[in-house]
């Protein structure tokens, strides 16, 4: 079976940064953050508890269960979904329409089937898939940050390869070699997406 063929593509300022567990996509994102205040990193909604250091409404806006519903019913997300079969994240919709009137640049960090979300939502959208520089590579990330016991390592392992195979759904796919210069292209890859202004 061949993909759905990507629907034809407007330019947009909305930039959507996909790709499989461990490739390093928040740390991308994070660089971006840093480097490029000009692009608004949108903040997700998520029902995981918080991690040490992680602030309200920087990292994430920490919701419980009953919340994350109804943030659902009001239509106020963009797209959420369940990641890796546990906890709930979702883009809302607010911030990044306030900052797409305003003519900035928005982020999302989300994952596969949030990417996918919004490119039903927004067609418009650029949609870049990060990729680790080869599997071996992936799995040795995955290791490395040794946040995960065997069995979730090999369950995400088995996520990234399914997750790989979606990679020719994206208009763009970045190499993750070096952090600074992958943040780099997806900078230009979201200018040259941009609507003439
Ligand atoms: P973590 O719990 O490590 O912060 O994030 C886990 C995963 O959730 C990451 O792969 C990240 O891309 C994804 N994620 C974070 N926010 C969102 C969101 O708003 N929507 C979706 N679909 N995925 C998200």
């Amino acid at each position: 079976r061949f993909p759905e063929p990507r629907p034809r593509r407007g330019r947009s300022r909305l930039i959507v940064l996909a790709g499989p567990t461990a490739v390093g996509k928040g740390t991308v994102a994070t660089y971006i953050k840093e480097h490029f205040p000009e692009i608004l990193l949108s903040v997700s909604a998520t029902t995981r508890p918080p991690r040490p250091g992680e602030v309200e409404g920087e990292h994430y806006f920490f919701t419980g269960e009953l919340s994350f519903d109804r943030l659902i019913e009001s239509g106020q997300l963009l797209e959420w979904a369940t990641v890796h079969n546990k906890y709930r994240y979702g883009t809302p919709r607010g911030p990044i329409e306030e900052a797409l009137a305003a003519g900035r640049t928005v982020l999302l960090e989300i994952d596969l089937q949030g990417a996918r979300q919004v490119r039903q939502a927004a067609p418009d959208a650029t949609l870049v898939f990060l990729l680790p520089p080869s599997w071996d590579e992936l799995v040795q990330r995955l290791v490395g940050r040794g946040t995960e016991d065997a069995e979730e390592r090999e369950r995400r392992l088995r996520t990234a390869k399914v997750e790989l195979a979606s990679q020719n759904e994206f208009d763009y796919r970045v190499v993750n070699q070096d952090v600074a210069a992958a943040a780099r292209e997806v900078v230009e890859l979201a200018k040259a997406s941009a609507p003439a202004s």
